[in-house]
């Protein structure tokens, strides 16, 4: 298996982070002052896309990552791993929550019922990208990226079992 076909250029990519971060940006300074919005990774495939996020907002934010994983090869296991690392106070917070992709929705439905239990005020979701597929657990993202086919894919923090994530564009993972 390795990276195909590309996807996205990092052209593509950029472009369309830079629009997030205004979008993003424009809600959260329509929010009542002294709300600091917490932007939360989820480790490790977000981590370019929540770098370029924040360098495109214009925000007083505080960042925060937790660990998640319930992929092994390109298959989803159906259970997430490391739920509850999370090194901050939530409770009153306005959470966004930044990750890759938007697959099944097992992984970003368990974190926000995780965050609302933690006593997070308001928790939202910007994805890269969603897959166009019938999501298995209900989860509507409030910013994505890009709505992709229901296939693989690999580069800019994305993982084929560890490998691939620094690629600078985004690739549909390949047999040949
Ligand atoms: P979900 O819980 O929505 O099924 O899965 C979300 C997580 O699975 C993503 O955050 C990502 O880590 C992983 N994932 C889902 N689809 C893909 C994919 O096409 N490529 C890669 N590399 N990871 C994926
Ligand atoms: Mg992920």
């Amino acid at each position: 298996m390795k990276p195909g076909r590309v996807l996205l250029t990092q052209a593509q990519i950029h472009a369309r982070v830079r629009q997030l971060g205004q979008g993003v940006s424009r809600h959260y300074r329509g929010q009542p002052p002294g709300q600091r919005p917490i932007f939360l990774g989820v480790m490790n495939g977000a981590l370019f896309f929540l770098a370029d996020l924040l360098h495109a907002v214009d925000l007083d934010t505080e960042i925060s990552c937790v660990r998640l994983a319930s992929y092994q090869g390109t298959q989803s296991t159906g259970r997430i791993r490391g739920l509850g690392v999370l090194g901050k106070s939530i409770a009153g917070r306005h959470v966004l929550i930044v990750d890759d992709i938007l697959d099944t929705g097992r992984t970003l439905s368990a974190l926000a019922r995780r965050l609302k239990k933690l006593g997070a005020s308001d928790v939202k979701i910007c994805v890269l990208l969603e897959k166009r597929r019938r999501h298995e657990v209900a989860v509507r993202p409030d910013w994505v990226g890009f709505k992709i086919a229901d296939e693989f894919v690999v580069g800019y923090g994305l993982d084929y079992n560890g490998r691939y994530r620094t690629l600078k564009q985004i690739r549909i993972l390949s047999k040949n």
